[in-house]
């Protein structure tokens, strides 16, 4: 059993064998996920032990107590409270692997391409096409308020794979590499000077079916896990801003 007692064991253990003082930063934040300390509600494998979420303070403050470096949570704030929740709830085994432990680590910043011109508040009125053409989509509109579209490496995105059903059934959910061919991001510059929005234009960008999230018809299903982390994760959040 996972209790407060065995989590502070766990975690001196970790801090044991990799002394912060003299851990590579990043080397620390793969061990700690490794030892399913990163998130510990999360299930063993993918950064946790399926303890109670409420656990996670004992880690953290024995992390801090110690001086070790945390994951930037604010900096990687959509990956963390948006895009790991949903893979976590919708992604195949493979997915999870693949996304979660970069996600966490902060090596892979991720972005939300929900918003568009069109489709703000009324988000399944969203116009952005995404045609199957073999094992792979072709996608193609523009996305707008995409936060931190700049520095993400991935981006979670909802599409209209079927214009010819009720809008809400016709949406897909897939993971955009932000660095393929098609994708650009120009900033959408603030009166500060500063440019923490941009707007993503996706040109026959070619996103395999592998990196498709739940089934084919279900992105508005999928975009509520995502609608719902969100409302509790962006309290906190801070989106790093362009230089002026
Ligand atoms: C800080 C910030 C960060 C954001 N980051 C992202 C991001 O990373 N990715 C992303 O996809 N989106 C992002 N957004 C966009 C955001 O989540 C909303 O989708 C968007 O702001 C709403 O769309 P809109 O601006 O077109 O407003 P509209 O939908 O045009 O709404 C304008 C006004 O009309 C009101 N309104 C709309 N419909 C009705 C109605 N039927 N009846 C009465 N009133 C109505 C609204 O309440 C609002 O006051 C961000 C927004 C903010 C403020």
């Amino acid at each position: 059993m996972t209790d407060a007692a065995a989590l502070r064991r766990r975690t001196q253990d970790l801090l044991a064998a990799h002394p912060p003082a003299t851990t590579d930063r990043t080397d620390f934040l793969k061990a700690r996920f490794d030892a399913g300390l990163a998130w510990v509600h999360y299930p063993e494998g993918l950064g946790g032990l399926g303890a109670p979420r409420t656990l996670q303070a004992v880690v953290d403050a024995e992390l801090e107590a110690a001086g070790a470096p945390d994951n930037d949570p604010r900096r990687i704030g959509i990956g963390l409270g948006m895009a790991a929740p949903t893979i976590l709830g919708f992604g195949t085994d493979e997915q999870k692997r693949r996304f979660l432990r970069p996600l966490w680590v902060g090596e892979e910043v991720w972005c939300q391409l929900f918003s568009e011109p069109g489709a703000g508040s009324d988000l399944a009125a969203l116009g952005t096409r995404a045609v199957r053409d073999g094992e792979s989509w072709a996608v193609d509109g523009q996305k707008v308020w995409t936060s931190s579209a700049h520095v993400a490496r991935w981006g979670i995105l909802i599409a209209r794979t079927d214009p010819d059903v009720p809008k809400h059934r016709g949406i897909t959910y897939f993971i955009c590499d932000m660095t393929d061919p098609g994708v650009e991001v120009r900033p959408l510059r603030q009166i500060t000077g500063e440019a923490e929005f941009n707007e993503v234009f996706l040109s026959g960008v070619r996103i395999p079916d592998t990196r498709r999230l739940g089934a084919v018809g279900d992105g508005w299903k999928v975009a509520q896990t995502t609608l719902m982390n969100e409302r509790v994760s962006i309290g906190g959040m801070r989106i790093p801003a362009r230089a002026a």
